[in-house]
């Protein structure tokens, strides 16, 4: 005899977890799937283990799609607030890091135990080492094959994200069964990742420093950290969704310092010290030394020229630099593009032509930039999935 469930959720990060919490209030039977040995790992090892959960500033701004009115629905029917107030209620402590950004004072996993016992709330069940081999559709809803045997559903949520981080159980999977429904999938690729160029900036490995990292799309003023591999970093991640294939990248090493000012009024006071000491005021000492064949900086700053000092000042100021790659699916944090969004309610994230499958969380095209943004989105579009199938 087959099972049968008003609701199936397939994938039980982020948005799975929320969306059966939600889809179970009002006594729905909601069974949430995944392949995975443990649920929520995405959240375990997110913002360092700790759990960037929101951000105070979530605009539909923050995010890639190629649609950008499509999130806002879901956005402002959940607000960071909203999430904050469950948080609340679980007692979890937190804090501000930066720029909104809000992260756990304890572990991550307090996030993955709290969205557990909101699922617990509402009776739903989770079933874990479940992989679904096959979806079909009928009048009767919806039909899976799993190991175990045949689940039938009313109502099917893929919230199997993207394919970022593939040991650790990342599949397409959402995007091939969204396909099988006639569902079109955007072109996606590798974002808030880190770029590489070949072993240039090896000898640099672990140095990090303020920039402005731009291209002709975006600009973001953050930190810059030097790899074995080339660039990463905040400013760097971010910049990477906006980034394709042999483009270049412009960085701002000295943001908002009016560098040949500075050295022109040092050079009055204490021209006789190394021009070199006078920049480790501003860069990373292994950073000046690194440049100082380039850019010639040796001797002291009573040698340099005002028009040297500029010519200096502009060095830094527009370094252009091509990366040879990204690090690809197996670094990064999201996958950017997925189910396009024309296909989808922006309310429910219901399917328009098959009713009864919804699609929400990162499996959506719809990609946040670094912050707590994507899970931001995961929450606000299960609670949209949820409510509906809860009221249907
Ligand atoms: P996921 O959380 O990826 O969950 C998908 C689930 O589906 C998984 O449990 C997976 O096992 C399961 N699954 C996949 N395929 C199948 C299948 N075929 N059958 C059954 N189950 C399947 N975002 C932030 O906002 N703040 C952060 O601090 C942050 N830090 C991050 C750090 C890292 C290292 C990474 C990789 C990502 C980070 N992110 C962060 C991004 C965030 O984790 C994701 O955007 C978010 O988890 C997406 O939620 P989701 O539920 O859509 O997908």
């Amino acid at each position: 005899m087959t099972e049968t469930y008003d609701c199936v959720i397939i994938g039980a990060g982020a948005a799975g977890l929320f969306c059966a919490a939600r889809a179970g209030a009002t006594g729905k039977r909601v069974l949430l799937l995944d392949h995975a040995r443990a649920p929520g790992e995405k959240i375990r090892i997110s913002g360092g283990g700790r759990c960037n959960f929101t951000n105070l500033a979530v605009t539909a701004a923050n995010f890639l799609s190629e649609n950008p009115h499509f999130a806002k629905s879901a956005l402002a029917r959940f607000t960071p607030a909203d999430f904050l107030d469950l948080v609340a209620r679980h007692r979890i402590a937190w804090h501000e890091k930066t720029l909104g950004q809000l992260f756990c004072d304890g572990k991550s996993t307090q996030i993955v135990d709290m969205l557990l016992e909101e699922m617990q709330a509402v009776g739903a069940t989770l079933r874990l080492q479940t992989p679904v081999s096959t979806v079909a559709h009928g009048p009767d809803g919806f039909r899976l094959t799993t190991p175990t045997g045949q689940i039938g559903a009313k109502t099917l949520v893929l919230a199997t994200g993207g394919k970022s981080i593939p040991k650790m159980g990342a599949t397409g999977f959402a995007y091939d069964i969204a396909r099988q429904f006639g569902h079109r999938v955007t072109e996606t690729r590798p974002a808030l990742v880190p770029l590489t160029f070949g072993d240039s900036f090896a000898p640099l490995a672990g140095v990090s420093t303020p920039v402005i990292a731009s291209n002709a799309r975006a600009s973001f003023a953050e930190s810059l950290l030097f790899t074995h591999r080339g660039l990463s970093g905040p400013a760097i991640l971010q910049l990477s969704s906006y980034w394709r294939e042999g483009e270049a990248i412009s960085i701002d090493l000295i943001p908002g310092i009016a560098l040949a000012d500075s050295l022109r009024a040092q050079r009055q006071r204490e021209g006789k010290r190394a021009i070199t000491t006078h920049l480790a005021h501003h860069l990373p000492t292994r950073l000046v030394e690194a440049l100082t064949p380039e850019l010639g900086l040796t001797g002291n700053l009573a040698d340099h020229s005002d028009k040297r000092l500029m010519q200096i000042e502009t060095a830094l100021k527009n370094r252009t630099l091509t990366p040879t790659g990204s690090e690809g699916y197996r670094t990064a944090e999201v996958t950017l593009g997925g189910v396009a969004t024309e296909g989808l309610d922006s309310q429910s994230m219901m399917s328009k032509t098959v009713p009864g499958l919804f699609i929400i969380g990162e499996a959506v095209d719809v990609t946040g930039w670094l912050g707590g943004y994507n899970f931001q989105w995961a929450w606000a579009s299960a609670d949209a999935a949820g409510r509906a199938i809860a009221a249907m």
